[in-house]
């Protein structure tokens, strides 16, 4: 990726010149961050508020391919997945911690690109990079990030509170993320076959950057506070639609009755999903990686959102013995399940 630009070896720098070089730009924001990076570790003041940490690790070959994931979207997402599971919490990030392992290939353009992206996400959703740790890796790229945020007292929102009567909604759109993925899977293929032939992603767009440049949805949960809605469960989709409501139903300890005919489906993600033969409702289901909220609210909510249309409602909470089910567009009552592609004919 980096054969045709200038390739500076990290040794030249050592290790704490690197970090330095690295991290320089990155001005502290938040009164929370007492101290940054410098010390032996970090030191935040909450002030009575509720303290959310939460840590990804993103490995090589496993979670990313550096054949058609650019670096500077590697760091931007890697940050975006862990702001998400904050926002999943009802919380606001304000700090986060980067650690990464590099394999000997990376010459210091090449994490300069990852921070790059690591610092857009910051700088975008206002979060302050306060440490990490930097090793060297034998087995290719490694990038782990915990993010720290807070929430008032009493806002946490758990995976375990949806009651029965409640409300299913979903933010955005689904199965874009698994559908931009096939694409770029469908072109590298390609190209390792013929390397004469450049990717085909036109009129692909959204979908690819769904996939590359997810953001957590903040506004979301901004949105929910100043409609004075406090959901009684949420979680994000990084696993696919069936996955997520599958756990708020067994920690909630409840079933549910979501429609086909609600999971917001993008045209885009619609039309190509129907070009690959895949099904676009079983790619919102099983397909992961959308980073939207899920969460569910006491129907008395209802009037405050039914005119949001970035929040869809899906289905409503059941009592435990009526089992998690998707009623389909042809009226057929299906079991839900966690993945597996043969569990749906639709
Ligand atoms: P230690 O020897 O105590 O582990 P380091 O020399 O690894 O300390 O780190 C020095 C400082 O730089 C610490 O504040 C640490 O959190 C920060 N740091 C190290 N690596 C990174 C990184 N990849 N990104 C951001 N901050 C880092
Ligand atoms: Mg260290």
């Amino acid at each position: 990726m980096f054969e045709n630009k200038e390739r500076t070896d990290i040794a030249e720098l050592g290790e704490f010149g690197l970090i330095k070089h690295l991290t320089d730009s990155f001005k502290v924001k938040h009164e929370s961050s007492i101290k940054g990076i410098g010390d032996d570790a970090a030191v935040m003041n909450f002030d009575g508020k509720e303290v959310l940490i939460s840590t990804d690790l993103l490995l090589e070959g496993i979670h990313f391919d550096l054949s058609y994931v650019p670096l500077m979207h590697l760091g931007w997402k890697a940050v975006q997945v862990n702001l998400s599971d904050i926002y999943a919490m009802n919380g606001m990030p304000t700090q986060i911690t980067v650690s990464i392992g590099l394999s000997s290939k990376f010459p210091l353009e090449a994490v300069e690109e990852i921070y790059k992206g690591i610092q857009l996400a910051c700088d975008k959703f206002n979060i302050d990079l306060i440490g990490g740790d930097t090793s060297s890796s034998k087995q290719g790229l490694v990038i782990s990030v915990t993010s720290i945020g807070y929430a008032e007292k009493g806002t946490v929102c758990y995976r375990n509170g949806a009651q029965e009567g409640d409300l299913v909604c979903v933010s955005g759109d689904l199965g874009g993320a698994y559908v931009g993925l096939q694409i770029l899977e469908r072109e590298k293929q390609i190209f390792l076959e013929n390397p004469n032939v450049q990717p085909d992603l036109e009129g692909k767009d959204y979908i690819i950057e769904r996939q590359l440049k997810p953001e957590g949805r903040r506004d979301i949960v901004d949105l929910l506070e100043q409609m004075k809605i406090l959901p009684t469960a949420m979680i994000d989709v990084s696993d696919g639609l069936a996955s997520e409501v599958l756990h708020i139903c067994q920690q909630s300890d409840k079933g549910v009755t979501l429609y086909e005919e609600k999971i917001p489906i993008d045209p885009m993600t619609y039309q190509t999903a129907r070009e690959l033969g895949l099904d676009p409702t079983v790619c919102a289901l099983n397909g992961g990686e959308d980073y939207e909220l899920l969460f569910t609210i006491k129907q008395a909510d209802y009037d405050k959102l039914k005119h949001d249309v970035d929040i869809s409602i899906i289905g409503h909470i059941t009592e435990k013995n009526s089992g998690c089910k998707m009623i389909s567009k042809s009226n057929v009552v299906h079991e839900l399940k966690a993945q597996g592609w043969n569990a749906f004919k639709l």
